[in-house]
């Protein structure tokens, strides 16, 4: 009767310690302990071919599971972690959820693409890129699969963004710009940059069909993505109406509420099997590499 008392006293003033010492801890140092204990996870919202309805994959968004079981959004840690340079050890965790996502439930379709969030430090440096080839190698899964996507910011640095984009596509990564129109960009900074696609931010998406001063800058930015030969995906899609907008200029892709949520991965595998039927077809997935 002893020993389970004492064990129980002793569990106790470990639980409390842990607690107290969590309580102290700076943001920054819970989010080097989150990073350390893997308390992230990713959801994943599904993109949809507007021409078909077809989900034709999905972006990877992290978001962060505290141990108290509350899930917290990445706007209220992504710029901290982009600050004080963690992100790079997020921008790591994230690409093996997705990896091991995509091999858990054997979504190995060249069809089904998953973008990935990357930011400045990892452009910059490159540094991204053998750590994709790596994991993707060791389950045998094929790089066509995996999108990468940076925000202007992430694009900062013209030169060294240049050449990690070519080297990413040269390894079979399509490269898209995020959040399009926020920041400063011209079609002469994006004329500079071999990217693949444009993502068009939903602040755009929302003035569609209301007569504001931005209603018009979504048509500039259509026009622009075509003169460059990107392919274009339009965020936040909410109502119809953007919808048929989007139809009428020939967008072809579309993630947002109206569609979907981003969801665990589970549910976003129903998703793409309930939209694609048996249309989807498996790629046979190349022998992984131990
Ligand atoms: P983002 O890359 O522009 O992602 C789209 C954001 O819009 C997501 O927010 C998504 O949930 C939200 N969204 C999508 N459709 C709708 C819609 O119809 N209506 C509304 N109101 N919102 C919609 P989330 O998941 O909170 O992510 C916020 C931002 O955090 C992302 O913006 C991205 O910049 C950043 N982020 C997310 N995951 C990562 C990551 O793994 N690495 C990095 N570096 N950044 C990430
Ligand atoms: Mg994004
Ligand atoms: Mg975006
Ligand atoms: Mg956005």
């Amino acid at each position: 009767m002893l020993l389970p008392i004492g064990a129980f006293i002793g569990l106790f003033i470990v639980g409390v310690v842990i607690w107290f010492s969590r309580r102290r801890l700076s943001p920054v140092g819970e989010l080097e302990i989150a990073i350390q204990n893997r308390e992230f996870l990713v959801h994943y919202q599904p993109i949809v071919e507007l021409k078909t309805g077809r989900c034709i994959g999905g972006e990877a968004l992290v978001r962060w599971r505290r141990p108290d079981g509350s899930l917290v959004r990445p706007d209220l840690f992504i710029p901290l972690a982009e600050e004080t340079g963690l992100i790079m050890q997020i921008t790591d965790q994230v690409i093996a959820i997705v990896v091991a996502d995509l091999k858990k439930h054997s979504l190995t379709f060249r069809a089904l693409h998953v973008a990935i969030n990357v930011s400045a430090a990892d452009i910059k440096t490159g540094r991204i890129l053998p750590v994709v080839t790596r994991e993707l190698e060791r389950a045998g899964i094929e790089p066509q699969q995996i999108w990468l996507e940076a925000t202007e910011r992430g694009f900062m640095d013209i030169e060294s963004a240049r050449a990690t984009i070519a080297l990413a596509r040269q390894l079979g990564h399509s490269v898209a710009i995020d959040d399009f129109g926020t920041g400063y960009s011209s079609l002469q900074y994006l004329q500079g940059l071999p990217l693949d696609a444009l993502k068009i931010d939903k602040a755009f998406v929302d003035s569609i069909g209301r007569n504001t001063a931005t209603s018009s800058v979504i048509t500039h930015i259509i026009d622009m993505a075509k003169t460059l030969n990107l392919q274009i995906i339009a965020e936040g899609v909410e109502n119809e109406v953007q919808v048929s907008f989007l139809r009428a200029h020939q967008v072809e892709f579309a993630q947002g509420w109206l569609f979907s949520k981003p969801l665990p991965v589970l549910e976003f595998v129903d998703f793409h099997r309930r939209s694609n039927g048996d249309k989807a077809e498996p790629v046979e997935p190349k022998a992984a590499r131990k």
